[in-house]
């Protein structure tokens, strides 16, 4: 029994850099692949929001002297790098999939129809939403709350590098305890940084729970789906 019939997976761009310090990880990448193949053999329907912070943030780029807009252009550009480097790695290992785009930009990807993308998922497809919510001043992470909620997925999966959301950044902090759960609320009245605050406003108000885990831990994915407690849910 698999815990989740439908998924929306965020992946960062900054975890597929892997080791690296730009660009994308060709094993991580392939561990990425690896991962999603396991829980579309148990027959969960995936869609996959990827982000685009390994090759191009708009904020960072505007505190350098871009033009705001046009470096968000550039992170959503960026977005369809990363989607494109996952569909290739996907398909490498048999797992058929499509790679949307919230901004047109055929022949890259298909521009995104909820109803196309929720038919192609029913197929057996993989669907990658690229570009995010396909506007700027907006993250991926609300592109996946965005696309979640569209897609009517039972949970966004939330990949990081920890292994779900604690007290304080366990990375700075060693005194920091991890949740098992915790509602939106306190996440919002405690500052914790799951996601940005629209993205949780939107998964608070629409009702998608986040699971927070570590992708990076090869195997883990497929835990989420057993029902494995192995990270922190966030809900109403
Ligand atoms: N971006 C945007 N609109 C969106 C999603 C992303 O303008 O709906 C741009 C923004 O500049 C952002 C970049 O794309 O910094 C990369 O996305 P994000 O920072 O969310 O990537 P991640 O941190 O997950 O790697």
């Amino acid at each position: 029994m698999v815990k989740f019939k439908r998924i929306l997976l965020k992946l960062s761009g900054e975890s597929l850099m892997g080791s690296q310090s730009y660009g994308i990880d060709p094993n991580r990448l392939a561990d990425y692949a690896q991962q999603i193949k396991e829980v579309h053999d148990m027959g969960v329907q995936v869609g996959i929001v990827i982000g685009g912070g390994n090759i191009f943030r708009g904020l960072s780029g505007s505190q350098k002297g871009f033009d705001r807009v046009k470096g968000d252009q550039m992170g959503m550009c960026a977005t369809v790098i990363n989607s494109l480097a996952l569909s290739s790695a996907l398909g490498a290992i048999g797992v058929k999939n499509k790679v949307m785009t919230a901004i047109r930009m055929e022949p890259i990807g298909e521009y995104y129809n909820k109803w196309k993308a929720i038919e192609a998922m029913e197929n057996g497809l993989v669907c990658i939403f690229s570009c995010g919510t396909g506007s700027p001043y907006f993250t991926t992470d609300t592109g996946s709350s965005l696309r979640g909620i569209e897609i009517e997925a039972d949970v966004m999966l939330k990949g990081t590098r920890v292994d779900g959301v604690y007290t304080a950044d366990p990375e700075k902090d060693p005194t920091a305890t991890k949740f098992d759960d915790i509602t939106f609320d306190e996440v919002y009245n405690r500052h914790l940084k799951v996601m940005d605050l629209t993205a949780t406003a939107m998964c608070k108000e629409n009702n998608l729970p986040v699971y927070v885990f570590n992708m990076d831990v090869v195997g883990n994915l497929k835990k989420v789906l057993e029902g494995e407690p192995i990270g922190t849910l966030v809900h109403n």
